[in-house]
């Protein structure tokens, strides 16, 4: 994944600038005191949507176009455009036709006080996914002689706080509908799966695309913990499409997703269909939740804060958007 290393000297220079005329504005403002002052707090000097992103010609705001990402401009549940996410990004072209990249700012709701962590239930209140999500809402999760996915995600998920939380860890645990722009020090989503046979056993792990640059080091530290500890197999082979194009990952897609920045992976726990993954999820659950805890507490203890929201990120631009294509006669 690509970074920005160094600002743009234009457009260090443009917010400079613009940060004096700023500055002139509200001395003028200051001396006539009168009504234009509502809506600018000068007590704390909220100027960050002047001096910020939004000031950039290339702005894209939260929910605008982006580029086209479907095949059919029919189907509701392919979006044809991705759209920029909560907070908005900066699209950078460097030619007519070129491809380009997308530059998405930090974001401003960065958390404070302790690390914070995300654990998603999969597939929990499916049948609270928003509008754009709804596609999901029939989506329950595998089931296999009467034991369901989710009742393991949740009950993995709550041990797994509750150990998180022992380290001084913020955690929450989200459901299937993700806060819009989500943002935390890490993101893991909770699944098991079913073949649907009981042959397959092992567990899988993916990140998506077009997000930050410390996925791997999540994926990895967990991967090493999990499988040390509960001696699964990792099944590589079955990791699918939609493991790495995870909802919660498509912040071009979805405004409930997990922002770029923020380390997002999907465990795949092992498959609730054979009888020695499951009786590891439902009879061993602390030694599950305590290994998926010790490779988050690497991973934070290796990735600061600040170097997670250190920049902005710059990831490739979606193709820009053709014209519909015409009916077939
Ligand atoms: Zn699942």
């Amino acid at each position: 994944m690509e970074r920005s290393w160094r600002p743009d000297n234009a457009r260090v220079s443009r917010a400079l600038s613009a940060a004096v005329a700023i500055a002139a504005v509200l001395a003028a403002l200051v001396i006539v005191a009168n009504t234009a002052l509502t809506g600018i707090q000068l007590g704390e000097l909220k100027l960050g949507p002047i001096l910020g992103p939004a000031a950039d010609p290339n702005f894209v705001p939260a929910g605008a176009p982006l580029g086209q990402i479907g095949s059919d401009p029919d189907d509701p549940s392919d979006p044809w455009s991705a759209a920029a996410p909560p907070g908005g990004v900066i699209v950078q072209t460097a030619a007519p036709n070129a491809t380009g990249s997308i530059r998405i700012p930090i974001p401003k709701n960065i958390p404070t006080g302790p690390r914070r962590v995300a654990i998603q239930a999969g597939h929990w209140k499916s049948d609270e996914a928003p509008d754009e999500l709804r596609r999901l809402i029939p989506e329950t999760g595998a089931e296999w002689e009467g034991v369901t996915e989710v009742e393991i995600n949740l009950d993995i998920a709550q041990r797994l706080s509750v150990i998180l939380n022992s380290k001084g860890i913020a955690v929450d645990v989200l459901p299937v509908t993700i806060p819009v722009g989500y943002v935390a020090d890490a993101f893991v989503a909770l699944h098991a799966d079913s073949d649907g046979v009981g042959e397959n056993s092992g567990f899988k792990m993916a990140h998506g695309a077009r997000r930050g640059p410390y996925e791997d080091a999540l994926l990895n530290d967990i991967k090493d913990s999990y499988g040390a500890a509960t001696g699964l197999e990792y099944d590589p082979t079955h990791i699918t499409n939609q493991m790495r194009g995870y909802y919660p990952f498509s912040w071009s897609r979805f405004q409930h997703a997990v922002a770029a920045h923020t380390p997002a992976v999907i465990l795949e726990m092992g498959y609730v269909s054979n009888d020695d993954d499951r009786a590891l999820m439902l009879d061993r659950a602390d030694l599950v939740a305590g290994s998926i805890a010790d490779g988050i507490m690497k991973f934070l203890s290796d990735t600061p804060r600040s170097a997670i929201f250190g920049q902005d990120l710059v990831v490739p631009a979606f193709p820009s958007r053709p014209s519909r294509p015409s009916p077939t006669p």
